[in-house]
């Protein structure tokens, strides 16, 4: 099948939406990372963004939705806390798992009897889902196990001739996946971080745990609350090691450790201060911007052959802790404390 790029005029969303409404996949833009969007109500649309990703069917898909009208036919109870996080947080980057109704195939919550819920805040998305006129089933558009798209270029190249239309809303913004939560009365668990932070999840006055796969690397047989963190996620083909320490001390590690193809992945303006080839991420101290680049970065290690990559430590406090999450995943927890 021949896969076109689009610009996200109105004429071409309602081309996106016809697909849509007829059992086929999207790319589409949002403002964490492109989407691969399906009629979240039909299960054999929902079955080709399996097939398309290489996506292990345990893992759940997050519902799209442009009105709280949408999240009312998906869920089946919403606590509170829910519908203050929803207030204050939506349309953005969060991303809500409440118990699912009777509508919500199987195949999108991979059995669970919970369904995850986002109100993304891209014009285009929106406009979208109301063209389509149901609430849209949306992993990202990536290989499974690649680094998420954050431009129409990646969900090109990781997804080619598998489906029929990628609308083109150019760069992300946060270029991270949505924040996941798991809300009860009171109490919300943060499943993935993302750009609304754990600080900001607090201020609503609930009590906010932060699940120990954010930061730790489980047992094989423990206990996974959000099944995408058990996978091998956003690695390039590289080796990565992050190095926690600073610039001086990266600098003499890695001229310690002299490697062929090795590459060093670090904040802008480093660059001059490495014997070998860098890729930046970012800026220092400043999490939004790093967490804008560091897909695109893994992506161009690849491009550029990389074969082993030091990287520098995020922060994490606030948008960081995301950063630091993804990267620690692309680095297979391989982390050297220097
Ligand atoms: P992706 O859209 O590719 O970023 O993946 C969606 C993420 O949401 C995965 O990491 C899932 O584990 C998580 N997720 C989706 N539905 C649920 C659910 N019902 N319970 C827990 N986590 C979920
Ligand atoms: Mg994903």
């Amino acid at each position: 099948m021949e896969t076109r790029i689009l610009p996200c005029t109105k004429e071409n969303i309602e081309k996106a939406a016809h697909l849509l409404r007829g059992g086929e996949l999207v790319g589409m833009p949002t403002e964490t990372v492109y989407g691969l969007a399906a009629n979240a109500l039909d299960e054999t649309a929902v079955s080709k963004i399996f097939i398309a990703k290489g996506r292990p069917q345990d893992n759940p898909l997050i519902v799209h939705i442009s009105s709280l009208s949408m999240l009312e036919s998906l869920a089946a109870k919403v606590p509170d806390t829910a519908f203050q996080l929803a207030e204050r947080f939506w349309s953005g980057p969060l991303t809500m798992i409440l118990p699912k109704t009777a509508a919500v195939p199987s195949s999108v919550t991979a059995g669970l009897d919970t369904v995850a819920v986002r109100f993304p805040s891209h014009p285009a998305a929106q406009a979208l889902i109301d063209a389509a006129g149901v609430p849209l089933a949306a992993p990202s558009a990536n290989r499974s196990g690649s680094p998420s798209p954050t431009s129409a270029q990646h969900v090109y190249d990781d997804l080619q001739g598998k489906i029929p239309l990628i609308l083109d809303g150019g760069s992300c913004t946060i270029g991270l996946e949505s924040t996941v939560v798991s809300v009860a009365e009171g109490q919300i668990t943060l499943l993935r971080p993302g750009a609304v932070t754990a600080e900001q999840l607090a201020s609503i006055g609930a009590e906010v745990t932060i699940a120990r796969a954010v930061c730790e690397q489980l047992r094989p047989d423990e206990k996974v609350l959000s099944p995408g963190m058990k996978y091998k996620h956003y690695a390039p083909k590289a080796s990565v090691y992050i190095l926690d320490c600073n610039l001086a001390d990266f600098v003499r590690y890695v001229d310690a450790h002299p490697q062929e193809d090795c590459y060093a992945l670090v904040y802008e303006g480093e660059e001059q201060a490495l014997s070998i080839p860098s890729v930046t991420y970012g800026r220092a101290e400043d999490s939004l911007s790093q967490a804008q680049a560091l897909f695109g970065s893994l992506r161009k290690l690849d491009e550029l052959g990389a074969k082993i990559v030091y990287a520098r430590c995020p922060s994490r406090q606030g948008v960081g802790l995301a950063v630091y999450n993804r990267l620690l995943r692309a680095a297979g927890f391989h982390q050297i404390t220097l």
